[in-house]
């Protein structure tokens, strides 16, 4: 298959590195990554400035990369419209480092780099490692390769698979809808140099009281590699119905 990989830490972060050395022999693979960290970039595109690019090659491959001074979301379209030769039949973005699970994947830039793959018609998936200690991709390579080599692009049968990886052996793979992930001291309040107040955002990840097996935050913490399918549609359909009726009689 031909596949283009982004991510959002970075072109030269370790997991972008393992994903493109466990699917080269397979593959047919370009990357197009930010030249440098994206995290929490969301979905965010660049339109106030050029987008300026950086080719790359890997010595002993033919895979092809780019580095892009751009957002994730960025990468992928402008791999898709502008860098890679011909419709790749997959984007993969990751191995990130660190877990993107809940309601956190509204910020995640490598769900984001996935979704962008999506929303121009090609099967994406996003893969992480839910950890930041722990530094061993090896499993999470091990996943995908299988999944992609094996299963093909049907797998994704056209939304966006999400993949969490526990930082260990995983006990089986779950396939889970998103979980509660909430966060306690979140902002770090402090005193600047010259006096002033200001806040710093961090947080400690609080997943204890997910209690729902069917989610992806209980089978990660459970050590189950996850694997949730996502779209971008947004609509809250089961609502539909009773608004239409609402408004119906607002208009008498
Ligand atoms: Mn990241």
């Amino acid at each position: 298959m031909r596949i283009l990989i982004s991510n959002d830490d970075g072109i030269e972060a370790e997991g972008i590195n393992q994903l493109r050395l466990f699917l080269q022999e397979d593959h047919e693979l370009f990357v197009v990554a930010p030249d440098r960290e994206r995290s929490a970039s969301g979905h965010k595109i660049t339109m106030d400035r050029p987008l300026r690019v950086k080719e790359r090659t890997y010595p002993g491959s033919r895979t092809q990369g780019w580095a892009v001074d751009g957002t994730p979301a960025d990468c992928v379209k402008l791999g898709l419209e502008a860098l890679v030769p011909g419709p790749p039949d997959l984007v993969i973005a990751g191995i990130n480092f660190g877990p993107n699970l809940g309601t956190d994947v509204l910020y995640s830039g490598t769900v984001s780099a996935a979704l962008e793959g999506l929303i121009n018609g090609v099967p994406a998936i996003a893969i992480s490692l839910a950890s930041y200690e722990y530094y061993d991709f090896s499993e999470a390579g091990k996943l995908i390769r299988e999944l992609v080599t094996k299963l093909g692009k049907e797998i994704t049968q056209n939304s966006l698979l999400n993949i969490n990886i526990p930082p260990c052996r995983p006990r089986g793979i779950k396939v889970t809808k998103l979980g509660n992930r909430r966060y306690i001291n979140i902002f770090d309040k402090r005193i600047d140099p010259r006096g002033k107040v200001y806040f710093w955002m961090g947080g400690e990840p609080f997943d204890k009281d997910e209690e729902d097996p069917d989610t992806d935050v209980w089978a990660v913490r459970e050590g189950y590699a996850s694997i949730t399918p996502l779209h971008f549609d947004l609509t809250a359909h089961v609502n539909i119905g009773n608004l239409k009726t609402m408004i119906k009689k607002l208009e008498g």
